[in-house]
């Protein structure tokens, strides 16, 4: 397996960074999540965009323009011979010294990873998963905005063992009013008499790319689609709940917070819009 780490391919055995790297030192970087299906980088535009949006808002620069960096993320997939593989892209603000300042990092670095990636067993996929609500919340939008994927990824990572540590799959993140957001890395729909809702970006969600594709599919199906603020009463009573994520893909909700939805089955909503998801992936992006 190949890397790119920098400014070159290294093997996945010597792909290692600097202990003085901001990015593990500080959370000090940036990333994006992309998936290839069979041979296709669905969407590719639009998470380069996302990138150098989140480098940009926390004046990090990404040491390559968005045409090199596209050509090389096609080079990685294809020097790893993938057809299809979950990528991984990292820039982080490089080596420093040990205080935060990151006027003293001046080499920001470059890592692209492609492999593959299943985030939860087939069976999973297949029966629906369990999520619960965690006492973190998500944190607020003016303080640090969720629209930055950035390298610090611990209140994330805290909602998701808050998850574990109730023995479900996944976990519901709420806001500091407690209104519903998303999940640890995903975003949240609920069905309800025919309509979907999404929570809007504002109250604390990352505007997911695969979110955004669902909105769409939603839309050309004919479904009427809101992004509206709900809590957890409205998630309890959905006919169907279901998480969209670049790395979970599209995934039915069975139980939330120990309370069956439905007949505690993917819906069939949920079902044909991961129909139609599976269908667009493979056409609709680099190939
Ligand atoms: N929410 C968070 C916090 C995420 O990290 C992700 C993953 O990228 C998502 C939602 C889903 O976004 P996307 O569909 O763009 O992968």
């Amino acid at each position: 397996q190949w890397i790119f780490l920098g400014d070159q391919f290294v093997k996945k055995e010597d792909a290692v960074v600097s202990v003085y790297d901001h990015g593990f030192l500080y959370g000090d970087g940036v990333f994006e999540g992309i998936r290839v299906y069979n041979g296709n980088i669905f969407k590719l535009d639009e998470h380069l965009n996302r990138l150098y949006d989140s480098a940009q808002s926390i004046m990090l620069r990404v040491p390559y323009t968005k045409e090199e960096l596209q050509q090389i993320i096609v080079d990685t997939v294809r020097k790893n011979n993938l057809d299809s593989a979950y990528i991984r892209v990292v820039v982080s603000r490089g080596p420093g010294n040990l205080g935060l300042d990151p006027r003293h990092c001046s080499n920001p670095r470059l890592i692209v990873i492609a492999e593959q990636l299943a985030l939860y067993p087939k069976e999973l996929y297949e029966r629906g998963i369990r999520v619960a609500s965690v006492p973190s919340r998500r944190n607020r939008p003016d303080v640090l905005s969720p629209q930055i994927k950035s390298l610090n990824y611990l209140n994330n990572i805290l909602v998701k063992m808050e998850a574990n540590l109730t023995g479900v799959d996944e976990a519901l993140m709420l806001n500091d009013q407690g209104y519903v957001t998303e999940g640890s890395a995903d975003n949240i729909f609920i069905i309800k008499n025919g309509t979907i809702y999404t929570p809007p970006v504002y109250l604390g969600a990352l505007e997911g790319i695969t979110r955004n594709a669902i909105i769409d599919l939603a839309k050309a199906n004919g479904y009427e689609i809101k992004e509206s603020p709900f809590t957890r009463h409205d998630v309890y009573i959905a006919d169907e709940v279901f998480l969209t994520g670049t790395a979970v893909e599209v995934i039915a909700v069975i139980d939330v917070d120990g309370r069956k939805i439905a007949n505690g089955k993917p819906g069939p909503i949920t079902n044909h819009l991961l129909e139609d998801f599976r269908r667009i992936v493979t056409i609709d992006g680099v190939q």
